[in-house]
């Protein structure tokens, strides 16, 4: 086969989950669960703890600053040759006993190498410590094209990884679509991708387009995006974002989705840059932020007698607490979104909070959405939540001096400041643990690299 072997062309949203019959619009659904999954019957062991019985600890956050997890991505494409077991040497990796290795388990590889060159990804962590080496067995994307995926073992030495592509071409398909739809006309994409995708998109592309102020014409660009689009059992998902000149077919910029068992996954760029901060600091899309953690000016009214007439008088008294949380200014009923994928763990009224809605998300972070005006009707405490979809709107109640979204992230029920450069958590970085997946990735899906 000659042809180069592409991902299934999904200009039409055929090969979707067909849309839900309770849906007003004809936009496409994340998956076949009518948008909102329901409740598992089966997990009711999850306890409620570290949500609301946690909600008035003030313990310091512990820290999550552990600067260990950073890794840095490279990326080429070898020359084949009679020397290819010699790869590791020839792209700069310093290590004897991997370099060993590596010739021992490719011996048969090597073997059905096609084209040109061989694609590589290699990820390192501190001290230039091999963390991860992805390689592809050529140049050309087709039905032979296999992965091997090399990372240190916990238990010394190194584990190898195969993945044949054939196998994982059925998950994903590609699309592309213009840079400024994506940017500008956001609701243009909304029959080619369900709303919470397009969405994520926008953000994604937002990010890194930014990045490259001197590429000059907008209509120049088009964004090639590999999708996911998700079955009964998991959220459709976007995989990788690539912006394309389509005069020079070069990548100007690009993004890679992480699956992480133990933690919501995450954006990430080739190059290793997280993109998910500002997911999580995101609720109502880009609306500007009007106050972060500090302290905040709380108006209690007092009744005291007024010296003068001895009646009793009720005055305002101002007191100053810390404020823990971020306040986001929004006119009533702007929409809020969920940060992250998760489970609704509270849905309901509670004191100063109001109208709340609180959502665990894997690893033991919560996120808290407060002093709502009303919740999406479709939402049920214990159902499933993905990211970027419509929880509730912008109201005043409980607490509340005005309109404004009061926003909590949490981890085992205690407040962190998402914004502090010192909580670089683990949401938002790349783990040593994450290498191998997200050097993979890129090779399975990411344009390759001509040498
Ligand atoms: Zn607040």
């Amino acid at each position: 086969m000659i042809c180069s072997f592409t991902f299934a062309q999904t200009n039409n949203p055929s090969n979707k989950a067909p849309s839900s019959s309770n849906t007003t619009q004809s936009k496409v659904q994340v998956n076949q669960r009518n948008g909102i999954k329901a409740p598992k019957k089966t997990n009711s062991q999850q306890s409620n703890k570290g949500t609301l019985a946690d909600s008035n600890k003030k313990e310091s956050a512990p820290d999550y600053g552990a600067n260990n997890y950073e890794l840095r991505i490279e990326r080429g494409c070898i020359r084949n040759s009679f020397a290819n077991d010699k790869l590791p040497s020839n792209i700069g990796i310093d290590n004897a006993i991997f370099s060993n290795y590596f010739k021992n388990q490719t011996s048969t590889f090597f073997r059905r190498t096609q084209g040109f060159c061989i694609p590589y990804v290699v990820a390192y962590g501190k001290n230039n410590a091999l963390e991860s080496l992805s390689i592809m067995n050529g140049f050309v994307r087709n039905q032979n094209s296999q992965i091997l995926t090399f990372t240190p073992s916990v238990f010394g030495g190194f584990l190898t990884q195969e993945t044949n592509l054939i196998d994982q071409m059925k998950k994903w398909g590609e699309l592309f679509v213009p840079l400024r739809d994506v940017l500008y006309e956001t609701q243009r994409l909304s029959d080619r991708l369900p709303v919470e995708l397009a969405w994520e998109l926008n953000s994604v592309v937002r990010q890194i387009y930014s990045e490259k102020p001197n590429t000059s014409d907008l209509s120049d660009i088009e964004v090639r995006v590999i999708v996911d689009f998700g079955d009964r059992d998991r959220w459709a998902q976007i995989w990788a974002v690539e912006l394309i000149d389509s005069k020079n077919k070069e990548v100007l910029a690009d993004a890679f989705w992480l699956d992480r068992n133990d933690i919501p996954g995450g954006f990430f760029t080739s190059s290793g840059e997280s993109l998910e901060r500002s997911f999580w600091t995101n609720p109502l899309s880009y609306r500007r932020i009007s106050r972060g953690v500090g302290t905040a000016t709380v108006t209690r009214k007092k009744t005291t007698i007024d010296p003068n007439t001895s009646e009793k008088v009720t005055v305002n008294v101002k007191s100053y607490i810390t404020h823990i949380g971020i306040d986001y200014a929004a006119p009533t009923g702007t929409p809020i979104f969920s940060v992250a994928d998760g489970k609704i763990t509270y849905l309901g009224y509670n004191g100063g909070y109001g109208n709340l809605i609180v959502i665990e998300h894997p690893g033991n972070y919560q996120t808290y959405y407060a002093h709502l005006s009303s919740y999406n009707v479709e939402l049920q405490k214990g159902g499933e939540i993905r990211r970027g979809m419509e929880i509730g709107y912008v109201g005043s109640t409980g607490r509340s001096t005005g309109p404004h979204l009061h926003f909590e992230l949490r981890k085992n029920g205690i407040y962190i400041d998402p914004y502090s450069p010192k909580n670089n958590l683990d949401l938002w970085t790349l783990r040593n643990s994450d290498a191998g997946n997200f050097t993979q990735n890129i090779l399975l899906l990411g344009n390759i690299l001509k040498p």
